[in-house]
């Protein structure tokens, strides 16, 4: 076929992967949920062989689907399954350029795993503070084009707003590079900010210049019992405000996810006896040497004590070890498995205004018991994110009559309570369909115009954030 062997000669035959078993592991995503076809998966190893790669897809009329490490949770990296589409694997792509300590910043390319880079900046003290369960295969391109979010937006932001620059290799083949760093540059349409969350439908991110933190050197880390949702606020406000803002995460877990956790992984403990019917996993970390163990400990612990006392905390327990926190947070990162194995799902990730949080949660659990779904939820309480997942109360399989209903009710909760139904899984080939119907229509016409613009032949990711043209 003319297109791969213009593929071949551009990379080299042994990065032009078409055996069925060899090709077999990019056509599906992580969940088994979405499967699609494709022509072959490229491995290039440089910005300049991904340009080659964009230059010839046009030509050869060829789709690229551009694949991380093939964690997204919205089939943004599966390929459909029709259309002469190829995917685009950053794996080669992973070498960390520079990590300069004096300006606080890696650049690194976009295959390198984000649980890499953390080892590499740790060795200079820093941090790139983007914390999630599968940090260990997300590979840093696919962190940017999602935008992806996790346990420490609360403190640091998403990954958009630890990016400083950014290399990608448009739709045409051309190279746009950004990397230098700047923290400052008021030069028109910011391109960085343009390419991160497109889900690959705008541009091949090869590399980018990444803002560090100070690592941390102390942590102090409680499961805590709350008195009702709503006194989650309070509480977070209240360690804010006696650690002066060192709070880092607070993850919320109510009873029935904990049961699905701990039904689906036996090895895990509860952490405590009775389980709460609202749990919160809060942390405080601090990179200040003077708040090493047990300042730290102390500042989360006064906190926690004036709101025992205020009665909207009823329990708790802080971990005392290294070990205590790594199993708390074992519990945390053993959603996502425990909801899969808890049956077939329908997962929302909703955005709330923050005082608005716990009466989307009593009207959409309504909205559930209505339609006779059982919900396993999650939140990032700090930053209005519920992971908002329903599953059939017998484990079952959802009747797809009744799911559509379901949804539609649920959206309209959230449009009243000003919410967004993409926190930070973004909209892949999953939500698409739902992204046309929901999204503002001035808004959706302005996104369309960006994607006519950069990708007028439509050679990027077809079929994510828009549904594809039948
Ligand atoms: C256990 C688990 C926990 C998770 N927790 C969180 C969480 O807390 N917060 C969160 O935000 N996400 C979470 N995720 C989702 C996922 O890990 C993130 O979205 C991650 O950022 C995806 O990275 P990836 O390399 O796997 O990307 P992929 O899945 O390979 O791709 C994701 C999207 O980005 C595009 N893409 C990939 N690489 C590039 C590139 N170089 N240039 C342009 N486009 C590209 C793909 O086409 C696709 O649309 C979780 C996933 C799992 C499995």
């Amino acid at each position: 076929m003319p297109a791969l062997d213009a593929f071949r000669a551009a990379i080299g035959a042994d990065h032009v992967l078409t055996d069925p078993p060899a090709l077999a592991p990019y056509l599906t995503d992580w969940t088994g949920a979405y499967t699609g076809t494709a022509l072959a998966a490229l491995r290039p190893g440089s910005t300049g062989e991904v340009a080659a790669l964009l230059r010839l897809a046009g030509e050869h009329g060829v789709r690229l689907i551009p694949q991380g490490g093939n964690t997204g949770v919205s089939a943004g990296a599966t390929p459909p399954k029709t259309g002469r589409n190829a995917i685009l694997s950053t794996a080669r792509l992973n070498t960390i350029r520079a990590i300069d300590p004096a300006a606080r910043t890696a650049t690194a390319e976009a295959g390198v795993v984000l649980e890499t880079l953390q080892g590499a900046t740790a060795e200079h003290g820093l941090d790139f503070p983007v914390m999630f369960g599968a940090r260990g295969t997300a590979q840093l391109g696919g962190v940017l084009a999602t935008n992806a979010g996790g346990a420490n937006v609360l403190r640091h932001g998403n990954t958009r707003d630890l990016c400083l620059g950014i290399e990608a290799v448009l739709p045409d083949g051309r190279v746009i590079d950004t990397l230098s760093g700047l923290r400052k540059d008021n030069s028109g349409y910011d391109l960085r900010h343009l390419l991160i969350g497109s889900e690959g439908t705008l541009g091949i991110i090869t590399a980018a210049t990444l803002r560090l933190t100070p690592a941390p050197g102390a942590r102090a880390t409680a499961f805590l019992a709350l008195e009702s949702l709503g006194a989650g606020l309070a509480v977070l406000n209240r360690l804010q405000d006696a650690s002066g803002g060192l709070v880092e995460a607070c993850e919320w877990l109510p009873l029935a996810m904990i049961e699905a956790i701990l039904a689906a992984h036996p090895t895990l403990r509860a952490p405590l006896t009775p389980i709460p019917a609202h749990g919160l996993l809060v942390e405080l970390a601090s990179a200040r040497p003077s708040d090493a163990a047990p300042v730290l400990d102390d500042l989360l612990l006064a906190g926690v004590e004036a709101e025992m006392a205020a009665g909207r905390i009823t329990d708790g327990m802080v971990a005392h070890s290294e070990a205590q926190r790594r199993a708390l947070w074992a519990l945390r990162e053993a959603v996502l498995p425990s909801i899969l194995a808890a049956g077939e799902m329908l997962a929302l990730d909703v955005a709330l205004p923050l005082s608005r949080l716990p009466a989307f949660v009593e009207e959409a659990d309504a909205v559930a018991a209505a339609h006779g779904l059982r919900p396993l939820l999650v939140a990032h309480l700090g930053d209005g994110n519920v992971h908002y997942t329903v599953v059939a109360p017998d484990g079952g399989a959802l009747d797809p009559a009744r799911m559509g209903a379901y949804t539609e009710a649920l959206l309209t909760v959230l449009r009243k309570m000003g919410g967004s139904y993409s926190a930070e899984h973004g909209i892949g080939r999953a939500k698409a369909g739902l992204q046309a119907r929901w999204k503002d229509p001035a808004a959706f016409a302005a996104l369309c115009a960006v994607k006519q613009a950069l990708d007028p032949a439509g050679v990027l990711n077809p079929g994510v954030l828009f549904p594809e043209q039948g």
